[in-house]
């Protein structure tokens, strides 16, 4: 669903990325974790298209009747506080051609969030928040779902409840790249995960294999330096 090759980002003359490569499947959970300042929110934004890269190429391919291809969820979305949840929902879907208020509706149901569609985004809790900028994301139905932090600020229970709606998505042929500090979640969601250091992928694999101490020790440590 989703191949980037040699993806290189810089700024100013602090290279934070030197050659990135990562193919995504449909249907697959690819996970980014690496530590703060490691590059994960800049490979996302390279990757959904909003910022263009020095250097390396991003293919997505088209999605069905022109549907959107990338989605993407940023480390801290921004809502107008007062509109609803659905008012958020419907100005988005108003912006992207073929996509209704049928949408809508079915996007709130399907994060969990069709009980407060018209609560005032301000009076959300963080989590619920965080579904909304999930629903958003999705609207459009993307071929492939691009997820910065999903969870962070959020309890253990709606950590679970997110990755459970990726899941979900990813098992209907989504293919989803996700950053992500909650190394449970990524463990029990993820098929792939890739360490991001040093400006690039120092490690990757079934999340099993990264944690397996018999597998090479490099590969573990790494992903266990950043629990
Ligand atoms: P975190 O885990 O804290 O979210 P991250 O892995 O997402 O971190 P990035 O936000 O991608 O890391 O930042 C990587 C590096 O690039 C950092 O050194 C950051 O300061 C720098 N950086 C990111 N965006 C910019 C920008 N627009 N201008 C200058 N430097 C930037
Ligand atoms: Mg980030």
């Amino acid at each position: 669903a989703l191949r980037a090759d040699g993806i290189e980002q810089a700024f100013g003359d602090v290279e934070v990325l030197s050659g990135v490569d990562l193919t995504v499947e449909r249907g697959e959970v690819a996970a980014v974790v690496g530590p703060n300042g490691s590059g994960k929110s800049t490979l996302l934004r390279v990757l959904a298209g909003l910022d263009g890269a020095a250097g390396g190429d991003v293919a997505v391919p088209s999605g069905a009747g022109g549907a959107r291809r990338v989605g993407f969820l940023p480390q801290q979305p921004a809502f107008r506080e007062g509109f609803t949840a659905r008012d958020t929902l419907e100005f988005y879907a108003s912006l992207l051609p073929g996509v209704g208020s049928n949408a809508v509706a079915a996007t709130l149901g399907r994060v969990g969030l069709a009980d407060v569609g018209d609560r005032a985004v301000g009076s959300l809790s963080g989590g619920m928040t965080r579904l909304l900028g999930l629903g958003q994301a999705v609207l459009g139905d993307p071929a492939v779902l691009l997820l910065d932090e999903p969870g962070s600020g959020l309890d253990p229970a709606m950590v679970e409840r997110l990755f459970a709606v990726v899941g979900d998505l990813a098992a209907e042929g989504t293919g989803v790249v996700v950053a992500s500090h909650e190394l449970p979640a990524v463990e029990a969601h993820a098929d792939t995960v890739y360490v991001l250091d040093d400006g690039g992928f120092v490690a990757s694999g079934a999340p099993a294999t990264l944690l397996d101490e018999t597998d090479t020790a490099s590969l573990s440590e790494a992903f266990l330096r950043l629990v």
